[in-house]
């Protein structure tokens, strides 16, 4: 292999390339049995059928009188019809006999119905009076009874494999008697954070040393995706730290922070080579153009640039839709759309893709100044990105673009 450190890049590929490859090589992780209570947001590894039927007997809709529809022809607010009350059924506890014509027996929403009724008539056209009950309405049969079945059938798919679960979900999964479901399961991603220069998240930068911000930003990206981070520490650029790090085989995915490039420090590609595959290293794109991935037996490694907005785009490209579909997600971005127009031209070279943060004002666009690699608060004062496409050489002023949002909650005004 070429050792790119201190010479650069002969070429990179294209950003679909890379996109391509990963998506025909990340495939979803084998599934695991999840307890119902956690596994909302879950992807069902299959499909779940209903065993039961719910509800499983006749239920009342309606506190009232239960009853045979029949009985209470003809009755009105001139002509009650008179019924003698025989029982009382509550939800949990049915009346134990069967009901005979002209008979009534009390009953409560949620309730089964009695055997031998069929229809339960609402109390507020019923008036109980000595051991008896008149009725002033007419009710047909099968009125204010909820069937058996008609939540859901015996034999029924519920839902399908793929289905990232609801908080709905997981009520019906609970009513059909499920315990426990099949989902994918949730990638472990473990971080090699990179750097001489770094200092722990949560300290003071001090001197020529800067807080790694990286890790902090990549653990929320990949809980928003579905994975889950394991412990880390940050590594120093020792070839060592690295091959030690990279060799472990604790995760489904890696993500190395910094030491992706062609400095003499930047030694992960170079291992990640000798250790397995190193299948991409430099794309045209910008920021990020740095970026790699490869693999180390089953677990994917994605080179992520230090500089931390060019972490973020290799993350939001490469690795964030890998982690998605290893958990069974959808690989497509995300992020809320808005369409606005731009209010700054947009320069950019054909052949490259780059990732434009924006500032959405007054329902337009403008491209944010300061927006270097290294400058990561341009993202903060960012609403979103705009990806100026390979083929493009920029966007001009009032070209309608596709936003993609940094927050969900962002008002789109367009
Ligand atoms: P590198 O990719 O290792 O050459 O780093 C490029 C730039 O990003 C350097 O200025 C680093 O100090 C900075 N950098 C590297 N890692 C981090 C990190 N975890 N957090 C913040 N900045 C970083
Ligand atoms: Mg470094």
């Amino acid at each position: 292999m070429r050792d790119v450190r201190m010479r650069g890049f002969a070429e990179r590929v294209d950003v679909e390339e890379v996109e391509r490859f990963l998506e025909r090589r990340v495939q979803a992780l084998p599934s695991e049995p999840v307890p119902l209570g956690e596994s909302a947001g879950r992807v069902l590894s299959e499909d779940v059928t209903a065993e039961v039927n719910v509800p499983g007997f006749a239920r009342a809709a309606m506190d009232g009188y239960a009853l045979r529809g029949e009985d209470t022809f003809g009755a009105s607010a001139y002509n009650p019809l008179s019924l003698e009350l025989i029982g009382e059924a509550l939800p949990g506890r049915p009346f134990a006999g069967m009901l005979g014509p002209g008979r009534a027996v009390r009953i409560m929403t949620g309730a089964a119905v009695p055997e031998g009724a069929d229809a339960v008539s609402m109390a507020e056209v019923c008036q109980e009076r000595d051991g008896r009950v008149e009725v002033r309405e007419p009710v047909a049969p099968q009125k204010n009874v909820g069937a058996v079945g008609e939540d859901i059938q015996r034999g029924a798919v519920v839902l399908r494999a793929g289905r990232r679960l609801r908080p709905q979900d997981v009520g019906v999964l609970a009513s059909i008697g499920v315990a426990e479901v099949d989902c994918v399961r949730r990638p472990r991603i473990e971080l090699l954070i990179t750097g001489d220069e770094l200092l722990p998240a949560g300290s003071r930068p001090e001197g020529c040393r800067i807080v790694d911000s990286n890790s902090v930003m990549l653990r929320a990206l990949v809980g928003r995706d579905g994975g889950e981070v394991l412990p880390f520490e940050i590594l120093p650029d020792r070839p060592e730290a690295i091959r030690t790090a990279l060799a472990r085989d604790e995760a489904d995915v890696v993500l190395v922070s910094g030491g992706s490039s062609v400095g003499q420090e930047d030694h992960a590609p170079r291992i990640l080579a000798e250790l397995g595959s190193l299948d991409f290293h430099g794309v045209s794109m910008r920021p990020s153009s740095p970026a790699g991935c490869g693999r180390v037996e089953g677990r994917w490694v994605f080179l992520l640039p230090g500089n931390p907005v060019s972490c973020l785009c290799a993350y939001e490209f490469f690795a964030g839709p890998s982690i998605r579909a290893l958990g069974g997600r959808s690989r497509d971005w995300p992020q809320r759309r808005a369409h606005v127009p731009l209010a700054r031209k947009i320069v950019s070279a054909v052949g490259r893709t780059d990732y434009v943060r924006v500032a959405i004002l007054d329902g337009r666009a403008t491209p944010i100044a300061t927006s270097g690699a290294s400058i990561l608060s341009s993202t903060v004062r960012a609403s979103g990105a705009v990806i100026v496409p390979r083929e493009l050489e920029g966007m001009s002023e009032g070209t309608t673009v596709e936003v993609l949002l940094y927050d969900d909650e962002f008002e789109v005004v367009s």
